[in-house]
């Protein structure tokens, strides 16, 4: 047998204990409470996927692992990151403490330590992101690590995959690919590669009734006790039992290993705070917590949610609202409380001016990219034309927020609130549309809808919130032209147009709350959709019988 030093050559976890190795913070890795990374320490898979909750210590993992590969099995790494700043979110916060707190790693570091880059022995590493599409031609490597894949751009990702198939030449042993994320959706990302995987999850013995099972959301936790609890007997679980599980396949002969880790094998997080998570949003929860992909019914658009909208009637064209979808072409729905009657599209902004003056209507034109036009139209037809900003960062409590004074031709709206909240309206049937079934489908409204998609996102700050996303290459307008009217329907309801945010102490009174969550995991408050219908109120249908 060989000892712990010799071993740490071959092995990371090895390399780990033989040199004492401490994470970011400084504190020690041991496999003591962090049982269910050995086997991912010691995994030497081709392909290997995790699919992952947050805060349980497989960045270090990942980058430790980085460093052992170029040094000892002299491969080039590339690892790739969603973010457009590598530096500000990844290097700085994590590498560069982990390789300061660690005299092992800085001796490996070779000359070249740029941001980017980083030379391991006569190896490198390079730190790339998903967002620069170019900078994934020109290197290869013989290991490829996405991390964060579903939040990282997949044409991107595709065209490195492409770079290690070009490394294998030289190294046929090589020509690896790791990828780990915080799940999103059902199917997407690293949930639909653990598909495809062995589908190895964690098992852990009741000490009291000796029964193997999986921890389970909600049936391993006691609500009443906030404990963890045998599935079996229901008697209380030592952090020791959850400590000491080990690694199920699902599968055997498939040659992706895959991992799903949830929060509850990590022995530092307790029932408690998992209760906690529970009660916020349920897409962070499970994605973050639990380390599951979640697709809500709620703010999934679905193609029969859509025809469940559908209400062919004569509408009287009173008090209407239009959306604009800015563009080359011009994508446009018009609007009022008794349902969406006309859409199109057209590429002459005289043709948008027209049908303003047609209904007499508000209306709300997207600012980008073609501001200019949209300014005019603003100008001539003050108080009822409106040029909208989406507010990305989701900074503010409100939804929609109507400008003053020189200002007073510009709204702004929370992108993702808002897209959430016209999708629970079509949800609920909040929003009709005066239509067939074949006239939706002709001028694909139907389509632009279903190429939408929620996902949610961790910022660098640690900040968790829900973001759309249009699938690549494919169109979105009609569905930002109906949200841009929901925010136009806004004027025509008597609200004052302003949604004030609530005083200090007046919590309560809150026009809508925002939902996000610290690094931490805790959900600090939800979204209520409820109180947006208020505003916006709910459509008259005309007649009493559906089609
Ligand atoms: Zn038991």
């Amino acid at each position: 047998m060989i000892d712990l030093k010799s071993g740490s050559e071959f092995n990371t976890a090895a390399f780990v204990l033989a040199h004492d190795l401490v994470n970011e913070n400084g504190i020690p890795i041991t496999f003591k409470r962090h049982k269910f990374l050995l086997a991912p320490y010691m995994e030497e898979s081709k392909r290997l996927v995790v699919k992952k909750a947050s805060q349980i210590g497989f960045s270090t993992l990942a980058i430790i692992k980085s460093f052992h590969l170029a040094k000892y099995k002299k491969a080039n790494v590339i690892y790739t990151l969603p973010s457009k700043s590598i530096v500000r979110d990844f290097v700085s916060p994590k590498i560069v403490p982990l390789v300061d707190s660690n005299s092992v790693l800085k001796q490996m570091m070779g000359e070249t330590d740029n941001l980017g880059l980083k030379s391991v022995g006569d190896r490198f590493i390079y730190f790339r992101s998903s967002w620069e599409p170019a900078s994934a031609i020109a290197i290869s490597a013989h290991i490829l690590i996405n991390d964060e894949v579903d939040r990282s751009n997949q044409l991107t990702l595709s065209t490195y995959q492409t770079r290690l198939d070009a490394a294998l030449l030289d190294r046929p042993d090589l020509g690896w690919w790791w990828r780990f994320s915080n799940p999103t959706v059902d199917g997407y990302g690293t949930d639909a590669v653990y598909q495809e995987s062995d589908q190895k999850k964690w098992f852990i013995k009741c000490s009291r009734c000796n029964q193997y099972q999986e921890l389970k959301w909600p049936d391993s936790i006691n609500m009443q006790t906030e404990q963890y609890i045998c599935v079996f007997c229901k008697r209380t679980l030592s952090e020791d039992d959850r400590t000491n599980g080990e690694w199920v396949k699902k599968y055997f002969g498939r040659d992706i290993s895959g991992y799903q880790m949830s929060q509850f094998m990590a022995p530092w997080i307790g029932a408690k705070k998992i209760i906690e998570n529970s009660k916020g949003d349920q897409s962070i929860f499970y994605n973050f917590t639990l380390g599951e992909a979640y697709t809500s019914k709620d703010i999934q658009i679905t193609r029969e949610s859509i025809t469940k909208c559908l209400y062919p009637t004569t509408n009287p064209m009173t008090n209407v609202v239009i959306g604009v979808d800015n563009g080359i072409i011009k994508h446009y729905v018009c609007r009022n409380k008794y349902g969406v009657f006309r859409i199109g599209s057209t590429e002459d902004w005289g043709e948008i001016e027209h049908l303003r003056n047609q209904y007499d209507a508000y209306m709300v034109i997207d600012a980008n990219p073609y501001p200019t036009p949209v300014l005019k139209l603003c100008e001539k037809y003050r108080g009822k034309v409106f040029m909208n900003y989406y507010d990305e960062d989701g900074k503010t409590d409100e939804i929609i927020r109507w400008g003053e004074g020189d200002k007073s031709m510009v709204v702004k709206a929370d992108r993702t609130k808002i897209l959430d909240a016209t999708v629970a309206d079509i949800n609920s049937q909040d929003i009709l549309f005066n239509f067939s079934l074949t006239e939706l489908e002709n001028n694909q409204f139907i389509a632009h809808c279903l190429n939408e998609y929620r996902i949610v996102e961790e910022s660098a700050k640690g900040i968790v919130r829900g973001v759309w996303r249009c699938i690549e290459g494919k169109p979105d307008h009609f569905l930002h032209a109906l949200v841009y009217s929901t925010i136009a329907l806004q004027k025509t309801l008597g609200m004052g147009g302003v949604a004030h945010t609530p005083k200090p102490g007046k919590e309560e009174s809150a026009y809508v709350s925002p939902t996000y969550a610290k690094q931490d995991g805790t959900i600090v408050s939800g979204f209520d959709f409820n109180r947006l219908k208020q505003q916006l109120g709910r459509p008259q249908r005309l007649k009493e019988k559906r089609y």
